[in-house]
């Protein structure tokens, strides 16, 4: 008999961004469920009001449709199983937290806010791992009652056994035993009535029918928790997978400070969806072979959880660099000159026709990383006058020898026809032979006359794109 399909789901708590590592386990999950016929679905954490920031969700939900990762399920989808949004589902938590409170799984707790930093300062003095003291777990029911009568504030906190041992299965990180003793009496529901996220959690994998639990491994610490739960319920534990960690390049966790880690900021930088998906695809999984370009209907096919390595995964922006230059140069030219317009018109280049657009897009196709690179590209074309900056320049495009490139140049050119980049190579062959000079001697003063820089993109491009007309223009406005 064949497993059902699996149903997983993505749960982000809409603190802000869509971070890269999100949009990582964001894309395990949809890629392990296509792959096997299941759904995802969405689900969002929004239980921790002080950390809630409007808009978040809906960010959240624009940039994932936008990396092409669809839900099944979800806010704004709908399904069989919401409402997908925790603050919308109170009561099932409450009660099934009261649940575990009638079955003696859990109590009621009123240490203060106080009285709990005064414990935690005093075990972190004393060298101890800060855990919760447990001294509401001895009151009587008495005593509870009357603190309940005069309107003390508490929060509901899970029984751990006191003594003894679990075990559980991770599919990425194999066993793990785990000591009741270094698991701490975690609160379920908070003195506001809200759960926390574990509680929330649980209850909502076990009733949306998850069968996989794809996450990142800042997880792993609260999985021995969860397995509790299930244990607690009397229910059967989804699969867990954690995944690994992703890492700056000198392999400490990777944060803000080393770089962008909101997928929007790659967004607004141009970079592509697909690459981006395909880079990020990558970061803790391998296909078992070196291919390295997937699609998303590709990786679909191919992906894994059995190829999810426990080792962390370094976000290596070279690669993502890279990755993006073999997307942009493949794209169609229209879609290019779409993707690059506004940096094209940022550097002050209006192009007359969408052919044009197309035409000098794709003259810098391969020396794209990001759209933005085509702006310095493109500078040259947008100059009304080519003034020498530096007494050097001025110097070199004045020396005779340059004088006679220039002549030579412009003299051919005023009757060259067709023109286009073979045609203009020929031509400055042409001026090699005729005036006996070449390499740099050929070349600077050319450059110069119709960029002003010494570097810069193929001279037979540039003299295309400008055209003839315009490309004789600068260089006779430098003849002495
Ligand atoms: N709400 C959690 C988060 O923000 C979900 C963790 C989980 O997948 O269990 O990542």
């Amino acid at each position: 008999m064949s497993a059902p399909a699996p149903r997983v789901r993505f749960a982000p708590s809409p603190t802000g961004y869509l971070h890269v590592g999100g949009l990582r386990t964001a894309l395990y999950n949809y890629l392990f469920a296509r792959g096997l016929g299941g759904r995802v679905i969405l689900r969002i954490e929004d239980t921790d009001r002080t950390r809630f920031v409007e808009g978040a969700a809906e960010n959240l939900a624009s940039t994932l449709a936008w990396a092409g990762i669809a839900f099944d399920e979800g806010p704004g989808i709908g399904g069989d199983f919401g409402p997908y949004v925790q603050s919308e589902r109170s009561e099932i938590y409450s009660a099934h937290a009261q649940q575990l409170l009638n079955e003696g799984k859990a109590y009621r707790c009123f240490c203060t806010p106080e009285e709990l930093e005064a414990s935690r300062e005093k075990q972190v003095a004393e060298k101890r791992d800060p855990a919760y003291d447990r001294r509401c777990r001895a009151l009587s029911e008495a005593d509870v009652q009357s603190r309940m009568d005069n309107g003390m504030p508490f929060t509901i906190r899970m029984k751990v056994p006191l003594v003894g041992q679990m075990y559980f299965h991770d599919l990425v990180r194999g066993e793990i035993t785990m000591h009741f003793d270094s698991i701490d009496d975690q609160v379920l529901i908070k003195s506001d009535g809200f759960p926390t996220y574990h509680l929330a959690n649980v209850v909502d994998d076990h009733l949306m029918e998850i069968t996989h639990v794809i996450r990142g491994e800042e997880w792993l610490p609260s999985a021995p928790k969860h397995h509790l739960l299930y244990d607690f319920f009397g229910w059967e534990a989804p699969a867990f997978a954690h995944l690994p960690l992703l890492l700056n390049a000198d392999r400490t966790k990777l944060s803000k400070r080393q770089g962008d880690v909101a997928v929007e900021d790659y967004r607004s930088k141009g970079y592509l969806p697909a690459a981006l998906v395909n880079f990020v695809a990558l970061l803790g999984w391998n296909p078992g072979d070196d291919r390295e370009l997937f699609t998303l209907a590709e990786l679909e096919k191919t992906f894994s959880l059995e190829r999810v390595s426990k080792a962390g995964a370094v976000f290596d922006i070279e690669k993502l660099n890279w990755f993006n230059a073999q997307y942009l140069r493949a794209l169609p030219p229209a879609e290019l000159a779409e993707v690059c317009g506004p940096w094209m018109r940022a550097a002050g280049f209006e192009a007359e026709t969408p052919a044009r657009a197309e035409a000098v897009v794709s003259a810098f196709a391969s020396y794209l990383t990001v759209p933005s690179d085509i702006g310095a590209h493109l500078r040259f074309l947008t100059l009304g006058q080519v003034t020498l900056e530096s007494a050097e320049d001025r110097d070199l495009v004045a020396s005779s020898d340059s004088q006679k490139v220039l002549v030579r140049f412009a003299d051919l050119a005023e009757t060259q026809d067709p023109w286009a980049t073979p045609e203009v190579k020929a031509l400055i062959k042409q001026v090699q032979s005729d005036t006996g000079i070449k390499g740099k001697g050929l070349f600077m003063p050319l450059r110069l006359a119709l960029s002003a820089e010494q570097h810069g993109p193929d001279l037979g491009l540039m003299a295309e794109l400008l055209g003839r007309e315009e490309t004789v223009r600068r260089i006779r406005a430098q003849i002495i």
